[in-house]
């Protein structure tokens, strides 16, 4: 590895911060050895101004670069480079895409007003770039799409694929696991979970050999236009071997979509807390079932997942909770909240994002912008003092630092949105107050739709641990925490009964 290292003291430097061109030099050197650097070549500049470019040191060091002689160019911060930013950037660049590293030694320049603008800006430019690379990327990906090709990433169960000339072929043996998942779909009523469980039952190993076959595995197969014989790409068809013939793929597609509203209209109709319910003791969500549970047939709340490879099955012994005394201890607190306005509202204001933190983000995003426009304001000097073209490039920085000053005042917005929100809070006491009164009216003429909505809207989350030992009943032995909608565990606002 070859070394340059780079010093340079301007007179005023040296009069006020009494720096020496030795020093730098020495600590440079010391640097490059513990890099374990090979040869170093040593560039200087003395008594020089930090605002010209042109200066006999850091030309002998570009033309170095531009030979190829250096590897990684030693300096103690940006500045050596350039006093003015649009040189730093500029000199950056060129040594960077020359293949050179470089090094700083004084990392607590980063920490300065300036260092922060240069890495600002330098992110920028950077995530430009990747941007551009990407999009190269993906244009030439679609474009060998439409060419008839296959792009990288067609990795179907049933196919093989190969990445060299992009020919798909049909793998006989997944084939026939594909036909039969369709099948057993169709014609036995399995369902997705039934499919799932018979495949891990016949010991037939998914792609991934290790895991089990999940239920959204085979959803994903039964929904797969590739089957059929087209697989989609960034909205173009592009034409693969079929496995399954299209009136069976579309018969899969309408089972799918009745199985959904079946699923849907059932769980709406009979279960006032679905998916607001968690279990404390596994951390899985609690769903309604309608089940069996020792003698007994019950609407009941359970954290036991049945369905193939999934990752939590839940607490054992299975845990099932009857459903209509938690409904009724969530739907008593619902009530008292609405007859006691105040102290849910107090529970809200306390609990809602913390007034600092959202001032703290504002002021951020205030100085982030100034320093985007400095940004802005730098290259544009750059281009007026002949350092930079006005090249498609340059443009596109320019695009690019416009575009994050757009973002970033966007997010001013939106926090200026949130902070009125929390400070007019107090003022909601009213508004919900007279809905409260509303409401409480016709409370006992709700339908369960009506209360359902109702229970949403105030209600975050149920959290239920423990569970009815044998021979009790209803809820001994279960803990029942009802959460509001914005309050934290800990907060007014909560209940626990025993
Ligand atoms: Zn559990």
């Amino acid at each position: 590895m070859q070394a340059a290292i780079y010093v340079r003291v301007s007179t005023e430097d040296q009069a006020r911060h009494g720096y020496s061109l030795a020093e730098q030099r020495d600590a440079c050197h010391r640097r490059a050895v513990s890099l374990g650097v090979a040869s170093v070549l040593a560039f200087a500049d003395e008594g020089v101004s930090g605002a010209l470019l042109d200066r006999p040191g850091l030309n002998a060091m570009r033309e170095a670069v531009r030979e190829g002689q250096v590897d990684i160019i030693i300096l103690r911060d940006p500045d050596r480079l350039s006093r003015k930013l649009a040189h730093q950037l500029l000199l950056t660049e060129e040594f960077e895409k020359a293949g050179v590293r470089l090094d700083f030694l004084d990392f607590t320049w980063q920490d300065t007003p300036e260092g922060k603008l240069f890495y600002s800006i330098r992110g920028a430019i950077a995530e430009f770039e990747k941007e551009k690379i990407r999009e190269r990327m993906t244009r030439g990906k679609t474009q060998k799409a439409r060419q008839g090709g296959i792009p990288i990433g067609f990795y179907n169960y049933g196919y093989s694929y190969d990445p060299e000339t992009g020919k798909v072929s049909v793998l006989e043996e997944e084939a026939a696991v594909v036909k039969n998942i369709f099948r057993w779909f169709i014609e036995e009523d399995l369902g997705v979970n039934g499919v799932a469980k018979r495949l891990n039952e016949q010991g037939i190993p998914t792609r991934k050999k290790k895991n089990p076959w999940h239920r959204m595995v085979v959803r994903q197969i039964l929904t797969n236009p590739a089957y059929k014989g087209l697989w989609k790409y960034k909205g173009i068809d592009i034409p693969v071997p079929a496995i399954i013939d299209p009136d069976t793929w579309n018969k899969a597609q309408e089972k799918l979509k009745e199985a959904r509203r079946l699923w849907a209209g059932k769980s709406r109709q009979e279960y006032l807390l679905s998916g607001l319910v968690t279990c404390a003791d596994c951390g899985n969500t609690m769903t309604g079932v309608y089940a069996k549970w020792w003698g007994v047939k019950d609407r009941r709340y359970t954290c036991r997942k049945h369905f193939q490879g999934t990752k939590n099955s839940g607490c054992r012994p299975v845990k099932m909770i009857l459903a209509t005394p938690v409904e009724e201890v969530v739907w008593e607190q619902v009530c008292s909240w609405l007859q006691d306005p105040d102290s849910l509202v107090t529970a809200t204001i306390e609990a809602s994002p913390q007034v600092e933190e959202v001032r703290g983000e504002l002021q951020r995003i205030e100085r982030h912008l100034k320093e985007v426009e400095k940004g802005r304001e730098a290259v544009l000097e750059a281009l007026a003092a002949g350092l930079l073209e006005l090249d498609a490039q340059t443009k596109n920085k320019l695009g690019e630092l416009k575009r994050r000053k757009e973002r970033l005042e966007q997010r001013q917005k939106e926090l200026a949105a949130t902070l009125q929100g929390i400070e007019g809070a107090a003022g909601k006491l009213v508004e919900f107050r007279s809905l409260a009164q509303e409401v409480l009216a016709k409370l006992d003429d709700l339908n369960f739709a009506e209360k359902k909505a109702l229970v949403r809207a105030l209600v975050a989350q149920v959290v239920i641990s423990g569970r009815v030992s044998p021979g009790k009943h209803g809820l001994t032995g279960v803990n029942v925490t009802v959460l509001a909608r914005v309050s934290e565990p800990g907060k007014a606002g909560n209940i626990t009964i025993n």
